[in-house]
């Protein structure tokens, strides 16, 4: 191969556990939108409708280590960036048309994420039937705490998820109260694309998404798989 360009090389996540320099290389990042009542009715939906997915570039991923914190720039053209604190699934076995009922062997491990939008574009965006790209897609978009492998995280209906600013809690909430499972999810994702190994799944956000801004710091947890801590800087 004799690239004409130099090759950006490929983004990677963290890895809790395992060797120190272990690492999970990042193909696609693909994200649910609205899949807790609570927040599809805060944005302004109700009842249930069949999942619909986004992505965002691989290397939006903004990677944080364990026990760090990681700097995310305050974006450009936005004067409100909203945090989404999600369970992140972590694709391990590729494959189309997975039933939900074998979703659990494509699953390399599980992570928490933050899907950063810039809402104001967003919602301009959704207004005049844009695409969403410039709400949801931009660099450090994704910051991402370790990944942790299945058979060491306690993923279950229980699973407290929980983020806070600042010490404040602004989201809390359970993985039991996703409309969509995670089975579902990578049935209705594998129906439309073929996922490889290294896809990430964000796999929607609960109620209590707000606005921040430089000096804030985002501090998020899912009890049994891992925490997250973010302070936005610039701006
Ligand atoms: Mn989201």
């Amino acid at each position: 191969m004799n690239y004409v360009i130099p090759a950006v090389p490929t983004p990677v996540v963290p890895v809790a556990g395992g060797a120190p320099d272990a690492v999970f290389p990042v193909h696609r990042i693909y994200c649910v939108g609205r899949n807790y009542v609570e927040h599809a009715i805060e944005m302004g939906f109700t009842g249930r409708e069949p999942p619909f997915f986004f992505l965002k570039p691989a290397d939006a991923v903004l990677p944080v280590a364990e026990g760090t914190v990681g700097e995310m720039r305050y974006p450009s053209l936005t004067k409100s960036l909203h945090h989404e604190v999600e369970l992140v699934v972590a694709i391990g076995k590729g494959g189309r048309n997975i039933a939900a009922a074998d979703a659990q062997s494509h699953i390399w491990g599980y992570g928490i994420g933050l899907d950063m939008t810039r809402r104001d574009l967003q919602g301009e965006a959704k207004k005049l039937g844009r695409p969403w790209d410039i709400g949801k897609g931009f660099d450090q978009s994704a910051p991402i705490g370790p990944l942790r492998k299945t058979a060491d995280c306690r993923v279950g209906p229980d699973t407290k998820i929980v983020l806070e600013v600042n010490g404040k809690v602004r989201q809390s909430s359970e993985i039991g109260k996703l409309i969509w499972n995670i089975g579902e999810i990578i049935e209705h994702l594998s129906a439309a694309w073929e996922l490889a190994p290294g896809d990430l799944i964000f796999t929607g956000t609960p109620e209590g998404v707000a606005a921040v801004g430089p000096n804030d710091t985002l501090s998020g947890r899912i009890d049994g798989v891992g925490s997250l801590q973010v302070r936005i800087v610039g701006g």
